[in-house]
């Protein structure tokens, strides 16, 4: 908190750092700033957003365990908040590229449980078994969200990656919304604490305050 180098390290900001490795923790010895998208972040709903798409991924990587590729989801994550009108939007589509990048992405196509192709009209999510069950495998005294059809195709396209194409979508429908917050949850083994930040703020495509 002392460090004159404390300045560089604000919430979001990418730095590049020179490190001494220390006997437990490493030193800083230098660090430069690369991108600082702080003063575009400071709006309550972009801050929300972001506290949450780090907190997920803080929470599922391990320290000196580098995945480059949930870095540059995050920095690109990061990047598409400080721009964004609905910056909570962006949620969804973030969660199901972080699952995937994870291996840990829901079959959109089969039922978890017992394999089937999943039919057209309704399924439901399964957390704690990864994924989306059929009718068959549902049991009823189970609260389980349900999706139709147009949903699981809404997330099918949220789950390309970027540049697939025009079949690409960025918006979720809000059961397929919902279904992927349980996943991260379920994985994650709680809900991230900035849900409830993100959640305290107003509801999603309402008006602007
Ligand atoms: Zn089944």
């Amino acid at each position: 908190m002392r460090s004159h180098l404390a300045g560089r390290l604000e919430l979001a900001n990418e730095c590049d750092f020179v490190m001494h490795r220390g006997r437990s923790l490493d030193v800083i010895v230098s660090a430069e700033t690369l991108r600082a998208p702080w003063p575009s972040l400071v709006d309550p709903e972009r801050f929300a957003v972001v506290s949450l798409v780090i907190e997920t991924i803080d929470g599922f990587c391990e320290p000196d365990l580098p995945i480059p590729e949930v870095y540059e989801l995050l920095a690109g994550a990061i990047a598409a908040v400080a721009s964004a009108a609905e910056p909570r939007e962006l949620l969804p589509r973030f969660a199901l590229r972080l699952l995937e990048m994870l291996g840990l992405a829901p079959p959109l196509d089969r039922c978890v449980r017992c394999g089937a192709g999943l039919p057209p009209g309704a399924v439901w999510l399964d957390a704690e078994a990864g994924g989306f069950i059929d009718e068959r495998c549902r049991e009823r005294w189970r609260d389980l969200t349900e999706l139709k059809e147009a949903d699981l195709e809404n997330l099918r396209a949220l789950a390309l990656p970027k540049g697939s194409g025009p079949g690409v979508r960025l918006r979720a429908t809000p059961p397929g919304a919902r279904a992927v917050e349980e996943l991260i949850a379920h994985h994650l083994g709680r809900r991230p604490k900035a849900v409830s930040y993100v959640e305290s703020l107003r509801p999603s495509g309402g008006p602007r305050a």
